[in-house]
């Protein structure tokens, strides 16, 4: 299991939404990488790094970049944990390997501030969204992502772009509670992690939860997504001495 000793600081980031069509957005991600991340033992990249990922084969000069200034922290020290998240789930060891990082399943427990933590992007917690955990179980299948791996890269750009698509018109149409996580998955997946924090992205509701379910609290903190357009983004920072979001 990841260990993020006592004297260690984290840095939490997910949904950058990294494109070559919101360079602004990319920017301001670079910089906060390189003002933040040198200074932290550890930084755990939860999910939707990328806007659309078809393959590591399909890597741009922006996640060139991207894997460049990763690898540059480790080169220094810092210990890189990537997930993948619904829009970059076949982000693969190849493109880790570029970023001298490990590929970390999604839910990951770690220990944090001695506390046993649960890592996740979050899509997997938003059950009331039925038709998304359906493709969710699909795209996520072994045997269907080697048969769309195989086809031409090409191809694959043009099919991520229509999905990209059908999700923008599909999420017009579904109310904000379907969009969110639902209580009792979360409940139930602490539970079986035996995991008492759930740290998550996705859902672009940051946020620090603290609830109680059947006499058991539980505490949900929920990253931030990036937008330069809307002013959005930030780290999460953990360390000794604060739960602080930096930007
Ligand atoms: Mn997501």
């Amino acid at each position: 299991m990841i260990e993020v000793a006592p004297d260690e600081s984290a840095l939490f980031g997910s949904d950058f939404h990294l494109s070559a069509d919101d360079p602004q957005t990319a920017e301001r991600v670079f910089s906060a990488l390189a003002r933040h991340a040198p200074q932290c033992a550890h930084l755990f990249l939860l999910g939707d790094l990328f806007e659309v990922w078809v393959g590591d084969d399909g890597a741009d000069a922006l996640a060139d970049r991207f894997s460049t200034q990763l690898r540059q922290l480790a080169d220094q020290g810092v210990r890189i944990w990537l997930m993948q998240g619904n829009r970059d789930f076949l982000l693969g060891p190849s493109f880790a390997a570029r970023c001298k990082a490990q590929l970390i399943d999604d839910p990951c427990p770690v220990i944090l501030q001695g506390r046993a933590a649960l890592l996740a992007h979050g899509d997997a917690l938003c059950t009331d969204d039925i038709a998304y955990q359906q493709w969710r179980s699909t795209c996520r299948n072994p045997a269907w992502q080697t048969a769309f791996l195989a086809r031409p890269l090409g191809e694959r750009q043009q099919m991520g772009r229509q999905a990209r698509q059908a999700s923008e018109d599909g999420k017009r149409e579904r109310t904000e509670a379907i969009m969110d996580v639902n209580p009792a998955s979360v409940a139930s997946t602490l539970q079986d992690a035996g995991c008492a924090w759930l740290i998550h992205g996705h859902t672009h509701r940051p946020a620090d939860h603290h609830s109680t379910v059947r006499g058991q609290a539980f505490r949900r903190t929920v990253l931030t997504d990036w937008s330069a357009a809307q002013a959005r983004g930030g780290l999460l920072r953990i360390s000794k001495d604060a739960i602080e979001t930096v930007g």
